[in-house]
């Protein structure tokens, strides 16, 4: 049977779980594409975005990351997309069911996903949508219309709505909690009367209720999956993605991105392209003349992905460990240069770190200069880390409240992303705008990249990478 004739209506309330075989790779794949959508969503909040911002920045994330194509679209792969879709909220609901903050956050999320995608639906596939399921409404007669018209017009926020000539449904008042709260509905024997135009409430607090409710079941049923050792660590590395949003993983080869650059070239890039976190690791480079070994590693992959070739890599590291002698930086510190190059060892092209694994991974201590100074910095300590890095780039103290205030709220990769926007101001970079289109920082090296874009005024395409192809069923 064609896909698309399970899954008829590109608006899907998700009732019943992908039951075909899928592959390793395609399980993490949709669902790492579906929570680059959902962790926007997320962070948009955090920016405090209009609807209407959040709906166009959503929209063309969507585009890039999760096409869902209306039925009369022609020349697209509906029944791709649409299983895309399925597989991808089911397995997000798996990472995201394992406690009350991640189902509040993912609930959250969607139902924000699905009004977004139900206000820009074709009105005639909606209505064949919700003429597919019953939303247990009861259309109200004439006769209560005439009867109550003096309290449905008092309910009524348009001064121009006529009752007599407007539909209306009731449901139990538990349904529509919001329009209750707003005093937008008439209520009566425990029924709430809510006109055709505010229809949608309905459909979004039924979609979030069943969504809770399901979530509960697949906490429940999760258990049952903890020991299978290649679906655990992906959900954990999933359930992880509200907290820096989901990066592409940049190229591990210095040649990867066409921009190569030398050691002579890396401190006017820090002062002028760098994340708080690599400008950090670059000045207390400068200040100490070492760096510890995480340090090293968070560091050193960024520049290699940034464009810095092995041997300028090697002249990069001697040069700025100019304490030690010779002898010491070649026993201990070439060989791991070349290891993160993929040159000695098992020979692995590693990639740079993204925010999420910075922000998670090899906590600092007191003396280390690896992590995000956002999340790893004490608050005063970062105020004037951040004004002492960006101050020549137009950061003053004045801003500095915005900035606290998300870091506060544990949203450190959006902090770092309207720094991004006031030090690049000046070259056209307006609040909201983020490393373009709106998308948040989600890695050092598109931070980096970015910025050196604006700079050349040009824009250019990043790159992701996959891989795994085990079959599995989820069922
Ligand atoms: S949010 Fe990411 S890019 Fe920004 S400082 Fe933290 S780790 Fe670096």
């Amino acid at each position: 049977m064609a896909l698309h004739s399970q899954i008829p209506h590109r608006l899907n309330f998700y009732d019943r779980p992908p039951l075909d075989d899928i592959t390793i790779e395609e399980f993490e794949t949709c669902a790492l594409d579906r929570l680059r959508v959902l962790a926007e969503i997320e962070s948009s909040f955090a920016r405090n975005r209009s609807y209407d911002e959040l709906k166009t920045v959503t929209l063309e994330q969507c585009k890039k990351y999760l096409p869902l194509n209306s039925s009369t679209a022609i020349a697209v792969d509906r029944d791709a997309e649409r299983r895309k879709d399925h597989v991808g909220h089911f397995v997000l609901r798996l990472a995201f069911c394992r406690s009350e903050e991640l189902r509040r956050r993912f609930v959250k999320a969607e139902t924000s996903l699905f009004r977004i995608r139900y206000d820009s639906d074709d009105r005639v596939e909606r209505d064949a949508f919700l003429n597919s399921r019953d939303f247990d409404w009861i259309p109200v007669t004439d006769e209560e219309r005439l009867e109550y018209r003096a309290e449905l017009s008092a309910a009524s926020t348009s001064k121009d709505a006529v009752p007599e000539k407007e539909r209306y449904y009731k449901v139990k008042w538990t349904r529509v909690p919001d329009l209750i709260e707003k005093r937008k509905v008439f209520l009566k024997g425990g029924l709430a009367f809510v006109p055709a135009r505010e229809q949608s409430s309905i459909v979004f607090q039924e979609f979030q209720t069943h969504l809770e409710r399901d979530l509960e079941m697949t906490a429940k049923a999760l258990p049952r999956l903890d020991e299978d050792t290649r679906i655990v660590p992906i959900l954990n590395n999933l359930s992880q993605g509200f907290l820096a949003g989901v990066s592409s993983e940049w190229s591990s080869s210095p040649a990867g991105n066409g921009n190569e650059i030398t050691a002579d070239m890396v401190d006017e890039l820090s002062r002028k392209h760098f994340p708080a976190c690599m400008r950090n690791l670059h000045d207390s480079l400068r200040r100490d003349r070492h760096l510890k070994h995480f340090g090293r590693l968070q560091y050193g992959l960024f520049l290699k992905v940034l464009g810095l070739s092995i041997d300028e890599a090697i002249l990069f590291w001697r040069r700025s460990f100019s304490n030690i002698q010779d002898d010491k930086f070649n026993k201990e510190y070439r060989y791991n240069i070349r290891h993160s190059y993929g040159l000695e060892g098992k020979r692995a092209n590693y990639p740079a770190r993204s925010c999420q694994q910075i922000l998670m991974s090899d906590q600092p201590g007191a003396s280390d200069s690896h992590g995000c100074p956002y999340r790893h910095f004490a608050p005063d300590n970062l105020q004037s880390a951040l004004l002492s890095m960006y101050s020549s780039q137009g950061l003053t103290s004045a801003d500095l409240a915005e900035v606290m205030n998300t870091v506060k709220a544990g949203h450190y990769h959006v902090a770092c992303t309207r720094v991004f926007e006031i030090t690049h101001a000046s070259q056209g970079v307006k609040k909201g705008e983020g490393v373009g289109g709106g998308e948040s920082v989600t890695h050092p090296n598109q931070y980096a990249a970015r910025s050196r874009e604006l700079e050349r005024g040009k824009d250019e395409g990043f790159k992701t990478e996959a891989d795994g192809d085990v079959v599995m069923q989820i069922s």
